[in-house]
């Protein structure tokens, strides 16, 4: 079926009342993008997983409206906005890229690099005729009367739009994207040099023959410290704690023989894909069932690359087991490679104050530096912290529970991305993206035009926990912010398992009919409810 035949199954009212003529797919979305403002599925975030989601739309639900608000001025989320020099994946791409689009260079990808894919997406389907960028959503409410959410969203010179939807599609990430995370550090206001934080990288900064102090032991600080350290004086890695770092080549074998064999890109993808997550599937096993094994092989690469004489177990040997925390990919040891020559140095220590010329520490070591890099994290965002009601009642989503880290107790009609920790996290936009379809068909079918889970009598006991066990994976920016993120339960579907190996096989495999689900507004009230006010 196309236009908006199918565009009725949910919702259509809106539309009508707008005068809007029925139309082919492609001028749906043109009409869209010039005027209309009710849309059946509107995506938030035009990162790379607003971008997967509207690729899912056209590709399984051509005859549905959809448009992405994002509030920058284009394209790339998390990419956009990180500019810090060798911005990078940590992942591969064969598995950071969708599973639509092959990847075709080598598997840790430039921010540049990740940039111009995702272009390449939005320019071969034509996604960005049903973007609009400088759209800040600053509220959701959703009407149980009208089974419509309404949203309201500003752009940068303050003009206010509303839009109506269906459904909402929340790809809007987990952090915010204006403001990184910097600790209070008594005698910050001291310092006389330039603080900078890498999330928000200023153009003209000048790091040539300088000293500088990185503070943090992230992915973040990782890729900074080799890509600054041939420009400036010298550059000094400041760790509270060692993080495990993984050094390998920045290449992949299987991809490059069956490239040289010329076997087609696509196919190529498949492969590599799946190969890369066999690996990964093998190597979180080994983190689970030998830990120390995996631990004493990592330091052992760490030690080939620093030198016999190189305290690894200082540096380089945290006292969580690999995998409990993000373990960060070093392509070609890079890091290591900086370190060895005497360009970069680590330290491990803890900041007691920052002092006129750089920072104090508790070991009564002064670090001097022309400039401080504070890689040390994000501020957490529940869902872009826009405020969201239901039927006029603000949601708190620390009241909801999560199902299967997606949906959130009778919050009809909405699913997050959020990705994974331990695998890419764009496997899940591929996965959600389908589920999602699914859900539309479905609710199409049935007839009904609102879709909510809600715990059933057998889950009436069942203990609540916070969204993550922080014993298993404990990133400081949920920590501090956990009182925020809605909350889980002990059985399997109310957590985000974070277990891509498993949810590939159980997501497709959801029955959209259990008990869980609980659909609203069947369509033949809701029209005879029309006619009715209209007479
Ligand atoms: C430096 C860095 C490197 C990373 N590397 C990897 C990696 O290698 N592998 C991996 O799996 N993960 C990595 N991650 C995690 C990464 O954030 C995700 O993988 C992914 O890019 C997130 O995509 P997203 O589209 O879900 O969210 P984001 O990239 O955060 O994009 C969300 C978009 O929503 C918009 N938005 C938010 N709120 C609103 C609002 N109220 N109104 C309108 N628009 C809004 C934002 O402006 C943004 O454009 C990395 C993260 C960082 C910061």
């Amino acid at each position: 079926m196309s236009g908006w035949g199918c565009l009725s199954n949910i919702g259509f009212g809106p539309l009508l009342d707008m005068g809007v003529q029925v139309a082919t797919e492609y001028e749906m979305n043109e009409q869209i993008h010039e005027s209309g403002n009710h849309i059946d599925v509107l995506i938030v975030g035009a990162g790379i997983s607003g971008i997967g989601a509207a690729y899912h739309m056209q590709d399984q639900c051509p005859d549905k409206s959809y448009l992405i608000l994002e509030k920058m001025d284009g394209f790339g989320g998390t990419w956009k906005t990180h500019n810090y020099p060798g911005i990078r994946s940590d992942s591969d791409l064969y598995t950071f890229g969708y599973r639509f689009k092959p990847w075709t260079s080598a598997p840790i990808a430039s921010g540049e690099e990740i940039l111009k894919y995702m272009g390449e997406v939005i320019e071969e389907n034509r996604i960005d005729r049903n973007i609009r960028y400088d759209q800040m959503i600053t509220h959701a409410s959703w009407s149980s009367k009208d089974n419509l959410w309404t949203i309201e969203a500003v752009n940068s010179d303050g003009e206010r739009q509303t839009y109506t939807a269906n459904f909402l599609w929340m790809c809007q990430g987990y952090y915010n994207h204006d403001e990184g995370y910097t600790p209070e550090w008594e005698g910050m206001s001291d310092f006389r040099g330039q603080i900078i934080h890498p999330q928000k990288w200023p153009e003209d900064a000048d790091l040539k023959d300088k000293k500088i102090l990185v503070i943090g032991s992230g992915a973040t600080a990782a890729t900074l410290v080799p890509a600054i350290a041939e420009e400036c004086a010298h550059v000094t890695l400041l760790q509270r704690s060692p993080t495990y770092f993984w050094p390998a080549q920045n290449a992949n074998e299987l991809a490059d023989t069956l490239r040289e064999i010329e076997i087609d890109e696509e196919l190529i993808h498949a492969i590599v894909r799946k190969k890369a997550l066999f690996d990964q599937q093998n190597m979180i096993q080994r983190c689970n069932e030998e830990p120390e094994v995996v631990k004493a092989e990592l330091l052992a690469l760490a030690q080939e690359f620093l030198g016999p004489d190189f305290d690894i177990e200082k540096h380089f040997s945290p006292k969580y087991r690999p995998w409990q925390q993000r373990l960060a990919f070093i392509p070609d040891g890079d890091l290591f490679q900086g370190i060895a020559s005497g360009a970069a140095s680590v330290v491990t220590d803890e900041i007691d104050r920052f002092t006129e010329q750089g920072v104090m520490l508790k070991s009564g070591k002064e670090l001097e530096a022309d400039i401080i890099i504070t890689a040390t994290g994000f501020n957490l965002s529940v869902l872009g912290d826009i405020p969201f009601a239901i039927d006029g009642k603000p949601v708190n989503w620390a009241d909801t529970i999560t199902y299967r880290g997606m949906m959130f107790t009778d919050v009809p009609n909405l699913v997050w991305v959020f990705g994974y920790f331990r695998a890419s996290w764009t496997l899940r936009v591929d996965l959600l993206g389908d589920f999602v379809c699914r859900l539309l068909k479905h609710m199409d079918k049935k007839g009904m035009s609102s879709v909510a889970v809600t715990l059933r009598p057998e889950d009436s006991d069942m203990e609540i926990q916070p969204w993550i066990d922080t014993d298993d994976f404990n990133p400081g920016y949920l920590q501090r912010g956990m009182n925020r993120m809605p909350r889980k339960g002990t059985k399997a579907i109310w957590q985000h398992t974070q277990d891509y190996w498993r949810e590939s096989e159980d997501i497709p495999s959801i029955d959209l009919d259990a008990e869980e689900f609980v659909y609203r507004g069947y369509k033949a009230e809701a029209e005879t409810d029309q006619v009715a006010a209209a007479e």
